[in-house]
């Protein structure tokens, strides 16, 4: 798969005028001169166009709770995490209140919904530290920042009806929970990140609630099947890291993980725990795949 390394996906016009004060990123009025340009460059050479529209989920919240001020940084970290993710391969527009555009030229849906799906996490990744006021009682907090996104791609869909139809994606994210991606498919849309439910049996009496989030760290395999996860509960989603762990357990079958999901439904039987575990299928996916390579 050509990946957007090519030459051809760097920007074609990069915006030289006055950046957006709070996000440091090219406003509206940037993606309303770039957008038709790059329509007309990428039809002419016949390469495919992408736009994400992103908007921060419950983002109100932050300005009711913490203060505007707090609002204005959790713009500043999703902008600067979008950058940082795309790099050269896009440019990010805040195109009003906490919504951004990105375009990538070049970027096919499927490869523009990884990279959705990329941002979507390192922002679910990466916790905003900050005080919770500013005084001296004031104690650190870590405030969980989760967007949603909505992906179409020209030529599929009219060059006209770009934005329309990843904000209708978008829409979609919103409508199916928030914190994911969906990509806007001629009419039919597709889900690169729905979440699927395991059924995990947490070895003791927990006090494991409903809602409350959940780290998985070691999966036993056992002929060829996941047969055994230990868990534990975490007060901070946003702390732990939901990537394969470097060092695997030496324990043959055993891989070290943190994967970190929403406790769905609980069930106490005698000394166990049953609960229903929500976890996002991509991550599953590569935990197999893993399990896979190792075991082999
Ligand atoms: P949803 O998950 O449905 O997107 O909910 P939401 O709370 O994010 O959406 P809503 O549109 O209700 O709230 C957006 C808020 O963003 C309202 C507005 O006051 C605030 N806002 C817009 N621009 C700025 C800004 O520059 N700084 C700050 N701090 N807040 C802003
Ligand atoms: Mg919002
Ligand atoms: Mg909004």
């Amino acid at each position: 798969m050509s990946f957007m390394g090519n030459s051809e996906s760097q920007l074609k016009f990069p915006w030289t005028g006055e950046l957006d004060a709070v996000t440091g990123i090219p406003p509206r009025k940037a993606l309303d001169i770039s957008l038709p340009l790059l329509l007309r460059i990428m039809g002419e050479e016949d390469l495919p166009l992408s736009a994400i529209m992103i908007d921060i989920d419950h983002f109100k919240i932050f300005n009711d709770k913490w203060g505007h001020d707090t609002g204005d940084r959790v713009l500043r970290h999703v902008a600067c995490i979008i950058r940082k993710t795309v790099m050269y391969r896009g440019e990010a527009y805040r195109y009003g209140g906490e919504e951004i555009t990105l375009l990538l030229p070049n970027a096919s849906l499927d490869e523009a919904s990884i990279t959705a799906e990329r941002i979507r996490r390192n922002i679910y990744d990466s916790p905003l530290e900050g005080q919770s006021g500013n005084d001296d009682e004031s104690s650190p907090v870590s405030l969980l920042v989760t967007i949603s996104l909505g992906v179409s791609t020209f030529p599929a869909v009219a060059g006209s009806e770009l934005l329309v139809a990843a904000d209708q994606a978008l829409f979609e994210a919103k409508k199916e929970g928030r914190n994911r991606v969906i990509a806007y498919n001629a009419g039919k849309k597709k889900d690169e990140s729905s979440p699927v439910v395991l059924d995990v049996r947490f070895p003791a009496a927990s006090s494991i609630s409903e809602g409350s989030y959940i780290i998985l760290t070691r999966w036993f395999r056992h002929r060829g099947e996941l047969t055994e996860i230990e868990a534990r509960e975490i007060s901070d989603p946003g702390r732990s890291r939901r990537e394969i762990a470097d060092g695997l357990a030496p324990e043959e079958g055993y891989v070290t993980a943190e994967i970190r999901g929403r406790v769905m439904a609980v069930e106490r039987r005698g000394d166990s725990t049953f609960f229903s575990f929500e976890v996002e299928a991509d991550v599953l996916d590569l935990m197999f795949h893993h399990l896979k390579e190792r075991n082999s």
